[in-house]
């Protein structure tokens, strides 16, 4: 017995996927990026339809230079905590931006999206507490509710009617109710059900959290987000999110109109104990927003993408989900046809995530594609070319198994 046996099992499952398609699916490299949409894979010209940078602010010129000009100023790094060496004003200044961006009187940022749930979550519902989770949640919410040891109650995903049947069970117990739900769900682009969740968490006297990590900069009139689109922002009481998707660069935040969010940055482990955002990534994050404020058409561009893309799939027999979002999962049913039929896009110049179970929903293996504003018209009908290519091509050579 070795401290290592434990990982045997996932060894030998990647060679069976290695087996299946020729390359390890986790192992893709990016050598170089050529614009927001499109890089060198393999030593070829890929068409990036898996990015999350849903508004291709990654490739900002404003952010590039605002990036630039910071860290000759300011250096590569802050070496520190945010509650010791590690807050420069550059750290308020966007905590400033970013609550009033969002119309919200506070705001904490984090040094990642990850960070900002793991340690809003777990701090606020701590082991007297029960957190309601849609079943589908990101990880870093399930990984929250370990570190904070609340008592975890799963509803049905995007399930109203559930959430307030488990609620009323704990009526009369003495612990607080933290309901936590996405915008956007990172696996199948499924939109949140906002309001019906809203009035739930209303009715029951709840407290809400929202991680808007794939919804912000993507929905509501000004980018807020699904609880602004839908007009419910009053009845949030966290807003979180991530700098990784519509900004482009890295970082999270968590917005709120409760005071005590001050007091959450002195027992928030994930806050506390690592080191703070480098000043030129907070630099381009500002300038990304700036970016995003003045450009609501990229919004606009961004929903047409989606459309098209997603009818443009479906016209292919493909199965996505119903939701027109620009995450577009496209459900395949078995691993060895997703394995090949994503080996094969890789082969033709187009790159998608690869979601395999049991990371996914209802254990289907998904080809998750994320659409951006900056795709032209072009390559998003080149990206579907290049599915009905992949298509015709496996279904015309026997499985190589
Ligand atoms: N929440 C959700 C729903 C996500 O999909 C992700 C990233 N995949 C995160 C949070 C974490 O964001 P970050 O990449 O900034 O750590």
């Amino acid at each position: 017995m070795t401290i290592f046996d434990k990982f045997r099992g996932i060894e030998h499952r990647l060679e069976e996927l290695k087996a299946l398609g020729g390359r390890n699916p986790f192992d893709v490299v990016i050598e170089r990026p050529l614009s927001s949409t499109a890089g060198m894979i393999e030593g070829r010209e890929t068409l990036l339809f898996g990015t999350n940078n849903y508004l291709g602010l990654s490739q900002s010129p404003r952010a590039i230079e605002a990036a630039c000009e910071t860290v000759r100023s300011c250096g590569v790094g802050t070496t520190g905590s945010r509650i010791a060496n590690g807050t420069q004003s550059l750290h308020q200044k966007l905590e400033r931006r970013i609550a009033d961006f969002f119309g919200q009187t506070h705001c904490m940022v984090f040094s990642t999206g990850y960070q900002a749930n793991l340690g809003m979550i777990s701090t606020l519902a701590g082991k007297d507490d029960y957190l309601l989770l849609d079943a589908d949640s990101h990880a870093s919410i399930y990984d929250a509710s370990r570190l904070g040891h609340a008592q975890v109650i799963r509803f049905r995903h995007n399930d109203p009617e559930d959430l307030n049947k488990r609620l009323r069970r704990l009526d009369g117990t003495p612990g607080a109710k933290l309901v936590v739900v996405e915008g956007i769900y990172s696996m199948t682009g499924n939109v949140v059900p906002m309001a019906e969740m809203a009035a739930v968490k209303r009715e029951n006297n709840a407290t809400l959290l929202v991680d808007e990590a794939h919804s912000f900069g993507v929905l509501g009139p000004t980018g807020r987000g699904v609880a602004e689109a839908v007009g419910v922002e009053k009845d949030v009481d966290f807003i979180v999110g991530t700098f990784s998707k519509s900004l482009g660069t890295v970082g999270g935040y968590c917005v709120s109109n409760h005071p005590e969010l001050d007091l959450v940055r002195l027992h928030c482990r994930p806050y506390m104990f690592t080191a703070s955002l480098p000043p030129e990534v907070i630099a381009a994050t500002m300038a990304a927003l700036e970016d995003m404020q003045a450009q609501p058409e990229l919004r606009v561009r961004l929903m047409e993408n989606a459309a098209r893309f997603h009818g443009g799939l479906n016209t292919l027999g493909l199965t996505t989900g119903k939701t027109v979002s620009p995450v577009v999962a496209v459900v395949l049913d078995t691993i060895p046809e997703a394995i090949a039929l994503w080996n094969k896009l890789l082969s033709l110049g187009l790159y998608v995530n690869l979601s395999l179970p049991p990371a996914t929903p209802d254990h289907h293996p998904l080809l998750r594609c994320s659409v951006m504003a900056t795709h032209t018209p072009e390559q998003i009908d080149r990206a579907i070319e290049i599915f009905r290519e992949a298509m015709t091509n496996l279904k015309t050579q026997p499985p190589q198994m």
